[in-house]
């Protein structure tokens, strides 16, 4: 990391994009006394952002299984920022079990990831009731969850609370805007961002009152981890698959293997009503890492792949010190 010798000051500062890479960004100019003006082509709703259709997971430790440290150096301090600015943020762990099958990854699992407990099967009860049917456990006692619904909104509160502006349906290029503008449009960015690609994620959303979690649940899987989310109100986030593909349709094999996993998690879900089947796809590079690029006034944070929600805190604090102090970090940052 190091500080160029030209400081930015106060500029007004535009943002295409309110989902949770350009709604973080927003927050944290606007109280920093920018003019932050958000520009967002769909309504309020959020609906064709992919941040919409996201587990909302903060899970550094679990992530580690498969990203590289960076992702682990960025969520941690995400972490902090969502407790500082979310201070009800649910910071209440995460679990991970297996099918008996599948035990050989579960130990692997346990390897390749830190800071976890490994509960046996009383102290699982004791933590997580409805878990009764697994042997053992592992706990991520730091890890936090959002939903990305009701999340989204409380940001974009933040920020005209903050001072800042959100304009809905405004549809924007950034050739027509003044001073600084940062792009956070995510996949729709591929005109300037040529090595995006979209990593498709189906989710699901079931509805019982047989059971109760209290925080996600990761099953075991030997292509991708699926897991459990409550979501309150007897609701559940079935997730997520991970397909290179950008067809947003819901396939029948990967409807399968979510209500599956579900099933394998608690036997009541059998029974559970369908809410709603959906898909994101999530912006990513070659190398499946974020990346702040600076062109003079014109800065594009993209490539948040599975790890939106996790990252989108610390890479805006990135930015805003970039514009503020000139600090660049070497590893995330590419200035022209
Ligand atoms: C099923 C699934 C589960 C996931 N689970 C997790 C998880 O548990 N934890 C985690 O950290 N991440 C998770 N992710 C990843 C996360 O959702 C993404 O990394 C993140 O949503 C990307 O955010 P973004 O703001 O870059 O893009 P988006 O959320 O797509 O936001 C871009 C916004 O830009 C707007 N836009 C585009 N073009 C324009 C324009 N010209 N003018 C104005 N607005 C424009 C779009 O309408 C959109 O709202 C998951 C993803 C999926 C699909």
């Amino acid at each position: 990391m190091y500080t160029s010798s030209k400081p930015r000051g106060e500029s007004p500062v535009s943002i295409i994009g309110a989902g949770i890479a350009g709604a973080w960004h927003a927050l944290l100019f606007a109280q920093a006394g920018h003019a932050v003006t958000v520009h967002e082509r769909s309504d309020a709703r959020m609906t064709e952002s992919t941040s919409h259709f996201a587990g909302g997971m903060l899970a550094p430790w679990c992530e580690a299984e498969t990203s590289e440290p960076i992702i682990g150096r960025l969520g941690l301090r995400s972490l902090d920022l969502w407790r500082q600015h979310f201070p009800d943020t649910p910071f209440n762990g995460s679990l991970v079990v297996a099918h008996a099958r599948d035990r050989a990854d579960f130990e692997r699992f346990a390897k390749l990831t830190a800071n976890h407990r490994r509960l046996d099967a009383q102290a699982l009860r004791r933590l997580e009731p409805a878990l009764e049917g697994f042997r053992d456990a592992l706990f991520y006692p730091d890890e936090g969850h959002v939903e990305p619904r009701r999340v989204l909104p409380e940001l974009h509160a933040g920020i005209t609370k903050a001072g800042g502006r959100i304009e809905f349906g405004s549809d924007a290029n950034a050739d027509d805007l003044d001073g600084v503008v940062i792009d956070c449009r995510g996949l729709a960015a591929r005109d300037t961002e040529h090595e995006l690609r979209g990593v498709k994620g189906e989710m699901i959303v079931v509805e019982t009152s047989e059971v109760e979690l209290s925080r996600p649940v990761r099953l075991i899987h030997p292509r991708f981890p699926l897991y459990v989310i409550p979501r309150g109100d007897g609701r559940f986030m079935l997730g997520a698959t991970s397909i290179e593909s950008e067809d947003t349709g819901v396939s029948v094999r990967s409807a399968l293997e979510l209500l599956g996993a579900a099933y394998v998690v608690h036997p009541a879900f059998a029974e559970a009503r369908i809410v709603e089947f959906g898909s994101g796809l999530r912006p990513a590079y070659p190398d499946n890492l974020p990346r702040i690029s600076v062109e003079q006034q014109r800065i594009s944070v993209n490539g948040l792949y599975r790890h939106g929600f996790l990252l989108a805190p610390a890479l805006a604090e990135l930015t805003l010190g970039y514009i503020a102090r000139g600090v660049i970090d070497n590893e995330v940052m590419r200035c022209a």
